[in-house]
C-alpha cells in the first residue's frame, strides 16, 4: 500500500512538475483548519510526516498558513483548539486581508491565484476549498484519507489546461509551417529584386565621375583667360 502510494505520488509530482514547472525538490504546503484537526484526529504529525511524503529532508518542505486560517480556528474555539495550536507553529502566508479576516475557502482562493513566486499544495479536508482547488488548474491538492496523507490526482482543469496548451503548440506549429513555406516561395522570386539593385548601384559611381571631370574642366578655361591677358 505504502509504495503504491508512494509510487502515485512521484507521479502526481512529475506532471505538475512538467505541465506547471513545480518544484519537486522544495515543498511549499498551505494548510489550512480542517487539516490541521484530521492530522489530529488520526495521530498524524504534519511536520515530521510530510518531508517523507515527498522524499525529501526537513528543510525543503516548509509549512503555510494564513492568519485568516488561524483566526477561523480561534472562532470555532474549543474544537479546534488542538488544530490552532498545530497552525501557530507555521510560516504565515502573507494573505491581502489585513485584520479584517475572512474564510480560509476565500483566503486561500485569493493566495493561490495571485501567487507568483510561490506554488503551494493546498493541504485541506474542507469539501468547498477542495472543489476551489480543482478549479485551479496547475494547484495540487493534499488530503487526509484513509488516516494516511495523500495527493489527489491531477483535476480536470488542469487536465483541461495543459490539454488546450497542447493543442495551442499545434496550432502554432502548423502556422509556422505555413509562414516557412510562403517565405520559400518569396524567396523564390528574391534573387531577381537583388539583380536589379545591383544595377542600380552600379550606375551610381558615373555621376561623381562626371563632376570630377567637370571640375577640370572649368579650371582649364580661367587659365585659358588669364594666359591673354597678361600677354
Ligand atoms: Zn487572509
Amino acid at each position: 500500500m505504502k509504495i503504491r502510494r508512494h509510487k502515485h505520488t512521484k507521479r502526481v509530482l512529475k506532471y505538475y512538475h512538467s505541465n506547471f514547472k513545480f518544484d519537486t525538490k522544495f515543498f511549499n504546503v498551505l494548510i489550512d483548519g480542517t487539516f490541521a484537526n484530521e492530522a489530529l484526529n488520526c495521530k498524524i504529525n504534519i511536520a515530521e510526516q510530510l518531508p517523507n511524503f515527498f522524499d525529501v529532508k526537513e528543510n525543503k518542505c516548509k509549512l503555510w498558513t494564513t492568519k485568516c486560517a488561524i483566526h477561523e480556528t480561534e472562532i470555532l474555539g474549543k474544537p479546534t483548539r488542538g488544530a490552532m495550536l498545530i497552525l501557530k507553529q507555521y510560516q504565515l502566508a502573507e494573505c491581502q486581508h489585513k485584520r479584517q479576516y475572512v474564510s480560509s475557502e476565500k483566503c486561500f482562493k485569493d493566495l493561490i491565484n495571485k501567487s507568483v513566486d510561490k506554488k503551494y499544495i493546498v493541504a485541506t479536508q474542507s469539501e468547498s476549498l477542495k472543489e476551489i482547488v480543482r478549479n485551479t488548474p496547475g494547484v495540487p491538492l493534499m488530503l487526509i484519507s484513509h488516516n494516511a496523507i495523500n495527493l489527489e490526482k491531477p483535476s480536470e482543469s488542469s487536465d483541461k489546461l495543459v490539454n488546450q496548451q497542447t493543442e495551442g503548440k499545434l496550432a502554432v506549429k502548423d502556422e509556422l509551417d505555413v509562414i516557412k513555406k510562403m517565405k520559400q516561395k518569396l524567396l523564390e522570386n528574391k534573387p531577381q529584386v537583388k539583380r536589379l539593385h545591383k544595377k542600380k548601384k552600379a550606375k551610381g559611381p558615373n555621376p561623381l565621375s562626371c563632376k570630377k571631370s567637370k571640375k577640370k574642366q572649368n579650371f582649364k578655361p580661367i587659365n585659358k583667360k588669364n594666359s591673354p591677358k597678361n600677354n
